[in-house]
């Protein structure tokens, strides 16, 4: 080889290894776009609770969080005493939203005209609503049944299940629901029973109840589901409501996790566990609407209850599946174990 031709050949190399290394690093992957969508809930922590969620949803670095809020907001009778806070209508501005508007605080929920999220531009919505929300107009709601529909994602957590029992097609997404006049009507029971097997029972009753707040363990029902993959088969959960004898459509939906609410749950409380179920009722689900997914968490009472690193992991897994059909985040250290609780303290 004559000699001129070293440094032209090992110039050529350098730029064929430098071609070759640009074509592996991949393009910088672009967030999820997450929608938490609030403002009414008779739970009235939800100025906190949005921002915890809009929080763990960000920390995983797979989505960016819009907030988008009703103009009438109504800060229902339901939160807990917090450190710093004396009045429950300041964690409006102890939790502020980066979205400005012109919002009234009002005594009971009120219809606001224009609320009306562009749903398509999310891979995922999540509602923070709750018992008694006021409806949305018609062409929200049937923009929101398009979305899901087309192939949508949505995340509900606790009360967000209770409002619109007679929106038909809302309790199809949700797979099942709680109060918000729904009964009988609305479809049959849900749950597993005393030997373990999986019922749907349509006998009369009213639709939804829940003892006193308690710790309690949840029960792995689909390890194999891309939410639930590589989760412990039981692990104990933060203090929170448990919601049971929800009733709906439950059509094509994947009960994901259980508890079971009776006696053994609340033995320390005297006379509290009259009228507790006795079921292990579904409180994580999956549904598939058309094209859409849904992840239900009637889990998050509270601030505490979604400290949890139980809900917190399954809310951003579910997120994800929700937006895209796939998890891939991993299952953190700190997660709860069959006997020992585990939650994050929240810090702005
Ligand atoms: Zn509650």
């Amino acid at each position: 080889m004559p000699r001129i031709q070293k440094p032209f050949m090992l110039c050529a190399l350098f730029f064929m290894l430098l071609a070759t290394l640009q074509a592996c690093e991949a393009p910088p992957k672009a967030k999820l776009k997450a929608l938490i969508i609030d403002g009414q809930n008779n739970h009235g922590v939800w100025p906190k609770t949005t921002i915890m969620m809009k929080n763990y949803l960000e920390e995983t670095g797979l989505f960016e969080v819009d907030v988008e809020r009703t103009d009438y907001m109504w800060i229902g009778p339901h939160y807990n005493k917090m450190e710093g806070v004396d009045d429950i209508n300041d964690l409006l501005g102890m939790y502020p939203i980066d979205e400005q508007g012109e919002r009234t605080l009002v005594e009971e929920p009120k219809h606001d005209p224009n609320f009306s999220p562009d749903f398509k531009a999310y891979d995922v919505v999540i509602s923070n609503f709750g018992w008694k929300t006021a409806n949305w107009n018609e062409i929200t709601k049937k923009n929101f049944e398009d979305y899901m529909m087309n192939g949508g994602g949505f995340v509900l957590v606790h009360a967000a299940n209770n409002p619109w029992g007679d929106w038909e097609e809302f309790n199809k997404i949700i797979a099942l629901g709680g109060w918000g006049g729904r009964g009988t009507h609305s479809g049959p029971y849900v749950y597993y029973d005393i030997k373990d097997e999986l019922k749907h029972d349509t006998s009369d009753g009213p639709c939804a109840s829940h003892g006193p707040q308690h710790e309690f363990q949840l029960k792995t029902r689909a390890p194999e589901h891309p939410i639930m993959k590589g989760l412990p088969d039981t692990w104990m959960h933060t203090k929170d409501e448990l919601y049971e004898r929800m009733r709906g459509p439950a059509k094509n939906m994947t009960i994901l996790a259980t508890a079971f609410s009776g006696v053994e749950a609340d033995a320390t409380k005297e006379n509290k566990n009259e009228g507790r179920s006795g079921r292990h009722e579904p409180l994580l689900m999956a549904v598939e609407y058309g094209k859409g997914r849904v992840f239900h968490s009637a889990l998050g009472h509270m601030d505490y209850s979604m400290e949890c690193v139980g809900f917190i992991t399954t809310l951003q897994r579910g997120a994800e599946w929700a937006a895209t059909g796939k998890v891939t985040q991993s299952i953190p250290e700190d997660f709860p174990t069959s006997e020992t609780l585990s939650s994050r303290k929240f810090k702005k």
